[in-house]
């Protein structure tokens, strides 16, 4: 979690302060996939079993998940692309 969000008027709390997690994923050469905020609807959509992305869809707090996801598939991607193969031989 990274900001909150009131649940009245959107408006966004850096409560934590601001690109640590940046911060982090750099110092450590790994790619940082996003900020996803602290969102009431993301707790109650977790008690009821109604995630966020159904609920709430084009909410900013489901942006954020969509971002980090897409972020995620195209890192899954790009591993998939480079990984070593196994050189075949074939033998008769
Ligand atoms: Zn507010």
């Amino acid at each position: 979690m990274s900001y909150f969000v009131c649940t009245n008027c959107e408006h966004e709390s850096d409560i934590f302060g601001r690109g640590g997690g940046e911060k982090m994923a750099a110092d450590l050469n790994i790619p940082f996939f996003g900020r996803i905020p602290i969102y009431q609807p993301i707790r109650e959509g977790s008690d009821t079993g109604v995630p966020l992305m159904v609920s709430e869809p084009e909410s900013p707090a489901a942006r954020a998940f969509m971002t980090a996801a897409e972020r995620v598939a195209a890192q899954v991607s790009i591993a998939s692309y480079n990984r070593p193969t196994i050189p075949l031989t074939v033998v008769r």
